[in-house]
């Protein structure tokens, strides 16, 4: 027999209520605001400030783990997921609330559908909570399911579709020039379960047609997920462009001061899908958070949502600077005599300059504005990649990107150790590939500093 709430519990659903049309009135509002006040504020409003906040005049931390309730019909309703509820900091947390929405609201930016946002604990923990539902059945029996991907994403993703997935008994088929249509093409089927690119990609600078590729996906009811991480909403909101989920590594640009690991899944509202139950297709990221995300707990800690919230708000002046100094960097390396190759969709004679032209462009302006993650090859071998590597004094040798100070990588020997000479040549990583994340320091002494490694090679 279905279960029967008792009239306590009906008085919270109809309190709520009207607060969730105050809210979605309000988040209407917002809808109509600019990208940099939606930055600024996301959904915390001077009323918000004195409903909960004391008057704050940014978004409170609340570290408790727990909500407490007025009574039983109040705990009732919450748990049956009757009202809005943060109840367990491993489900939902109002600080991550507050992100989750200012997220969403930059995601669905000039979008017409709307979006909700889940943040998770890392970056690689968004990719895994959103595909891992859509291949749903796969190792029981149904050996057919695939899903299709840029051979060209961050390692940590590399080994998540081909080791991690392929385990469970999905199999992921690899798009080696994913700016080329005809291979999504012949590689999606009826047996596919999602198509998947990094936009731009880390570290190759890959990208692709998004409107095609979605329609692609769109053509075989299933989603296009895009991790925008490289990007950032101020660059690319792959969601007005028909994608359904955006993936973003928040511990990158996002974060760029370097202070936490976090991530995000923004899902449209509703996701195109044949294979997820009903509620699920309407709103994915609510449906993630409140059944697979809560029973498997890769929750952000609300320390780091205080901190990404505020990192947020200057987020389209950050990646306007850093844009500005990586296309100089990207200018000098291009013309150096010890480097073979550079790639930086910024630079005109880049074969996806045109392409990515058409995608990647600053927000509330039509200029194209590429970002500060750059790969270029040293000319020679591993060992004189190397030397360049080691004498560099001011850029730091580390295994991240997206900071405000400039940082370089070995892909090959870090990033992409993991899969292999092979895993390697099909995502177009070669042992002298350096990966180049441009800061906010003075470009010509980031310049300075390549240079002078660049002599000793
Ligand atoms: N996606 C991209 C494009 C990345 O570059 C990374 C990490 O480098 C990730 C996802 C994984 O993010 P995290 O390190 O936060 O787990």
């Amino acid at each position: 027999m279905e279960h029967m709430h008792p009239e306590g519990v009906k008085r919270y659903v109809a309190a709520a209520d009207e607060h969730l049309a105050r809210r979605k009135a309000y988040r209407k509002k917002v809808r109509t605001l600019r990208f940099d006040t939606i930055a600024v504020h996301g959904m915390y409003s001077v009323e918000e400030a004195f409903a909960g906040g004391q008057g704050g005049i940014i978004e409170p931390i609340f570290p408790s783990t727990s909500q407490a309730y007025r009574d039983s019909d109040e705990m009732e309703a919450a748990l049956a997921y009757l009202i809005p509820t943060w109840c367990y900091s491993r489900i939902h947390n109002p600080t991550v609330f507050y992100l989750e929405e200012t997220l969403s609201l930059l995601e669905a930016y000039d979008c017409r559908a709307d979006a909700t946002a889940l943040c998770t604990a890392s970056g690689m923990s968004a990719v895994k909570q959103a595909v891992e539902p859509l291949l749903q059945k796969a190792g029981e029996g149904v050996e057919a399911i695939n899903f299709v991907s840029a051979a060209q994403v961050y390692g940590g993703t590399f080994q998540l579709f081909n080791v991690r997935m392929r385990e469970r008994g999905a199999h992921v088929r690899w798009v080696k020039e994913p700016w080329e249509m005809a291979e999504w093409e012949a590689l999606t089927d009826e047996d596919t379960r999602f198509l998947y690119g990094e936009m731009p990609s880390n570290p190759q600078q890959a990208c692709f047609d998004v409107e095609a590729v979605a329609k692609l996906a769109h053509d075989h009811g299933i989603p296009l997920i895009v991790d925008a991480t490289v990007a950032t909403p101020a660059l690319l909101r792959p969601l007005s462009h028909g994608a359904d989920i955006v993936i973003h590594s928040l511990t990158k640009t996002v974060g760029s001061g370097g202070g936490t690991v976090g991530g995000a899944i923004i899902a449209r509202k509703p996701v195109v899908s044949g294979h997820l139950p009903e509620e699920a297709k309407d709103d994915y990221a609510m449906w993630l958070r409140l059944w697979p995300f809560r029973d498997s707990g890769p929750c952000m800690s609300p320390y780091s949502a205080f901190f990404l919230l505020n990192e947020l708000r200057t987020l389209r002046i950050k990646m306007e600077w850093y844009s500005k100094n990586t296309m100089k960097v990207a200018d000098f390396l291009a013309d150096h005599p010890k480097v073979e190759r550079v790639d930086y969709l910024g630079l005109e004679d880049h074969p996806l300059h045109d392409l990515a032209s058409s995608y990647i462009r600053m927000v509330d302006s039509d200029i194209p504005t590429f970002g500060h993650l750059m790969s270029f090859n040293v000319r020679g071998t591993a060992a004189d990649t190397r030397r360049f590597f080691d004498n560099l004094q001011r850029v730091f040798r580390a295994t991240d990107l997206g900071r405000v100070k400039s940082v370089a990588t070995i892909p090959a020997i870090s990033t992409h150790l993991q899969q292999g000479e092979e895993g390697r040549r099909l995502a177009g990583v070669p042992p002298n590939m350096v990966r180049l994340c441009v800061g906010g320091e003075h470009p010509y002494d980031v310049i300075e500093d390549l240079d002078q490694a660049l002599r000793k090679v």
